[in-house]
């Protein structure tokens, strides 16, 4: 059974869920190369989603989720500076 895909499904790139009750946060990579949270979901750059979370963002930083998601070498300073954002935001 092959499925009609319209919109990519917003899906947190550490546990895979999708939209949870307490939704997903924008983390955006500019042109730039930096990383920062997006809770806009419109500035521009690539973008990954992760639960409004910051034990799916713990988990992000042992996996490095980020690196892959990116394709970048991210920064324990930038993990540990978007967790501290996130935790202001749960
Ligand atoms: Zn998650």
């Amino acid at each position: 059974m092959q499925k009609i895909k319209k919109v990519p499904q917003r899906k947190c790139i550490v546990c895979q869920e999708r939209e949870s009750k307490k939704g997903l946060m924008r983390i955006v990579k500019n042109k730039e190369g930096q990383i920062f949270l997006d809770p806009t979901k419109k500035a521009n750059g690539r973008g990954a989603y992760i639960c409004k979370d910051s034990e799916c963002l713990k988990k992000a930083i042992k996996t490095k989720a980020l690196n892959k998601a990116f394709k970048i070498e991210v920064s324990s300073e930038v993990y540990e500076n978007l967790l501290k954002e996130l935790e202001s935001y749960e």
